[in-house]
């Protein structure tokens, strides 16, 4: 995973990320960390427990139409026992994101809630902060929540320029926060599956042993969503380059002589899985 590191990892880009969050913390009552429900331990920045450290923590689990619902369950359950309140949320479609806000009222921020009306300052609009790396739907998860696109609010004072705040609505505000938190990369099973997802960009793994280790795994945890998808048996000794084989079979997919196509199959394989035509599936269990 060397060559993912240095084409992913920016160490300038993080350091002021990082220093924009540390400076922004003290003005939010909460952080929306933004996870992909298929991969929530790989799709979280790895510093995110210590730079947000002491702020109440709502947990977002987007693409949840994507991820096995039963899964995505039990992370709820294993968020909550870190402290943290857990959502999953569809930015795509909106579900879930009626939710948020209760939760935070709720929930999340109670504590925050009860004080301030105890001081009469019930009208003051909670303020969040959202962070996620890239491609996890920061973007979809602001516009959802916005509604307007006009909705930036201006003048607030604040440390730095660049950051935005975006109006939900007289009671809750977001800061979302520029700059770039990636994920973990120097882990050979965190790059894998944020590569499945397409998180990172295609060509830092080939695509032909990407698409192997995703049949490998699915053919472990989703043999069934394999079999339907491709209309081939799975046999005990079967691996990544085997399954990969069939697939191109069953689909035509061959070269001059008669040779399987592997590139061709591989591409299929990874865009399908994109997709979603494979079904709800998650790479990750608590
Ligand atoms: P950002 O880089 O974190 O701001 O991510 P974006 O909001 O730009 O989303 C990245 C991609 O994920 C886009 O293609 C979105 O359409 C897609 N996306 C965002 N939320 C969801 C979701 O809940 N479900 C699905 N299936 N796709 C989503």
């Amino acid at each position: 995973m060397e060559e993912m590191k240095n084409i992913q990892w920016f160490p300038g880009h993080m350091a002021k990320t990082r220093r924009m969050i540390k400076a922004n913390l003290p003005l939010v009552d909460a952080v929306a960390e933004i996870l992909d429900a298929r991969t929530p331990l790989s799709s979280r920045n790895p510093e995110m427990d210590m730079l947000t450290a002491g702020k109440p923590r709502i947990i977002l689990l987007n693409k949840c139409d994507t991820a096995d619902e039963k899964t995505t369950a039990k992370w709820v359950e294993y968020f909550k026992k870190c402290g943290f309140s857990a959502l999953p949320v569809d930015c795509k479609n909106g579900s879930g994101i009626k939710n948020f806000l209760p939760m935070l009222k709720n929930s999340t921020l109670k504590a925050v809630v009860d004080k301030l009306e105890a001081k009469g300052m019930s009208g003051r609009p909670l303020r969040i902060m959202v962070v996620g790396i890239p491609n996890v739907g920061k973007s979809s998860f602001i516009n959802r929540m916005a509604k307007a696109k006009s909705a930036k609010v201006e003048d607030r004072p604040g440390v730095t320029l660049e950051k935005q705040w975006v109006k939900i609505d007289s009671t809750a505000e977001l800061l979302d926060m520029p700059g770039v938190l990636w994920p973990k990369f120097d882990d050979q099973k965190t790059a894998e599956k944020l590569a499945f997802t397409g998180a990172i960009r295609d060509g830092v793994l080939d695509i032909e042993t990407l698409s192997m280790r995703l049949l490998t795994k699915l053919a472990a945890d989703y043999p069934d969503a394999l079999k339907a998808r491709y209309k081939i048996e799975i046999a005990d000794g079967d691996t990544g380059l085997t399954l990969l084989e069939k697939i191109a079979r069953k689909r035509g997919m061959l070269i001059l002589g008669g040779e399987v196509n592997l590139e061709r199959a591989a591409i299929t394989v990874i865009d399908e899985f994109r997709a979603g035509k494979l079904g709800r599936i998650s790479l990750e269990s608590p």
